[in-house]
């Protein structure tokens, strides 16, 4: 019998790799899911709810892992919890590649398959399995809740008897997933909402949401999409004559959340000290990209910083902060994902490694990082 397994993650992230939902479709499917018990609290998934739907509650994470023949994280496991894997276990979870390459080698070198979820392919086919869309919809609205809540005023215009109240501006920059999502909460809480992004496909995205696009047209802006359909880093003019617009801009702004990000690399620069200094004081920044560098060059990850009136919050795990939700939605992106992998008639794991799914997410097999997008430091 295949068994999955499923541990409490560090620390600080509240989320869970299964919910009720995903357990009994996996149990269904004839696996054994075994949960570390107390792994579903930070997500309000208690241990009988997971067991009621078919999940084995192991009293330790040792228990839980002993064996099994697929680990499912959220974030990165430890070495130790690798070795306590069957040899050749899958593991799948949100890895964080690019970041701690010695960390990366270790769990690699425990000979596990190392499946990095951020790598899913952005094919329709996979599109029940991506986690960054999944999470990032969940951390854009989670930035216009927690900036409103920053902010001492109100977003919605309102007319009383007393006299009106202004509607707030709200300057959302990078229009991904999340960036998306924020332009629609802020509208719906009735701001006034503007965006900017380096990819033309953005334009009539934010505009059939009710807001205003603002962007540097040139030349170079029709070619920043890559096939992949992620902006390009770009060009050192082009950034100067973002910077103008961008400065121009942001001082009528109340909210600003920035969400701007280039896989791979440091997020862009976009928000300079001088910028923040130009806006009213009682002015919101929530950066997004705070653990990629952040966007705004006051940001420090995990706090917030209030520099001449302005708070800027670098939030690192907004959608952590709507855990249910992130962790109902992350669940279900792994169980698509585990259903290509699995034989439903004989019931056993069938890994087609030349499916563009696996090929795509595959980090790690037999001891080596074989991930091309990791192979420039020489694993
Ligand atoms: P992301 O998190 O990589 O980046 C967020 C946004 O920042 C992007 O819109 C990007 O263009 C923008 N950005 C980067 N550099 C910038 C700069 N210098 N100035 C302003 N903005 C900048 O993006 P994401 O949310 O992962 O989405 C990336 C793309 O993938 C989008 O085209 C999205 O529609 C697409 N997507 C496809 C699928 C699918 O087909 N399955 C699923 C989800 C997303």
């Amino acid at each position: 019998m295949v068994t999955i397994a499923v541990t409490a993650e560090r620390a600080g992230e509240p989320r869970i790799a299964v919910s009720p939902e995903t357990v009994k479709k996996l149990t269904a499917m004839g696996l054994q899911v075994k949960v570390e018990a107390g792994a579903g609290a930070g997500s309000r998934f208690s241990d009988q709810q997971l067991a009621a739907q078919g999940a084995q509650i192991a009293a330790t994470a040792g228990e839980a892992l002993g064996g099994a023949d697929v680990l499912l994280k959220v974030r990165r496991p430890t070495a130790d919890e690798l070795r306590a894997l069957k040899s050749g276990a899958i593991v799948a979870a949100m890895l964080a590649p690019y970041d701690d390459r010695s960390g990366l080698e270790a769990l690699a070198g425990s000979g596990a398959v190392l499946m990095a979820m951020e790598f899913m392919p952005r094919i329709s086919r996979a599109q029940s399995m991506d986690v960054l869309s999944s999470q990032a919809n969940l951390a854009g609205y989670k930035a216009i809740i927690d900036a409103a809540a920053m902010f001492g005023q109100a977003l919605p215009m309102m007319m009383t008897a007393a006299g009106t109240v202004p509607a707030a501006k709200v300057f959302i920059m990078g229009v991904g997933v999340a960036g998306l999502q924020a332009i629609a909460t802020a509208r719906r809480l009735g701001a006034v909402v503007s965006a900017t992004d380096v990819r033309p496909a953005t334009k009539e995205q934010v505009a059939s949401l009710g807001a205003k696009f603002i962007a540097v047209e040139d030349e170079e802006f029709k070619e920043a999409q890559t096939a992949a359909g992620y902006a390009k880093p770009m060009s050192a003019e082009y950034q100067k004559k973002q910077a103008e617009l961008v400065a121009a801009h942001i001082k009528g702004q109340d909210v600003v959340i920035t969400t701007a990000l280039i896989p791979g690399r440091p997020a862009p620069r976009l928000v300079t000290a001088a910028m923040v200094e130009s806006m009213k004081s009682g002015s919101v920044i929530v950066d997004l990209a705070a653990e990629r560098g952040g966007n705004c060059e006051l940001t420090q990850p995990d706090e917030v910083v209030e520099h001449k009136g302005v708070s800027i919050a670098g939030p690192l795990n907004l959608a952590g902060e709507v855990a249910v939700n992130a962790s109902s939605l992350y669940a279900k992106n792994l169980l698509a994902f585990l259903e290509t992998m699995i034989d439903k008639k004989e019931k056993t794991l069938k890994v087609n490694w030349d499916d563009e799914l696996i090929k795509g997410t595959l980090v790690a097999r037999d001891g080596k990082i074989v991930h091309p997008s990791l192979q420039h430091e020489g694993a």
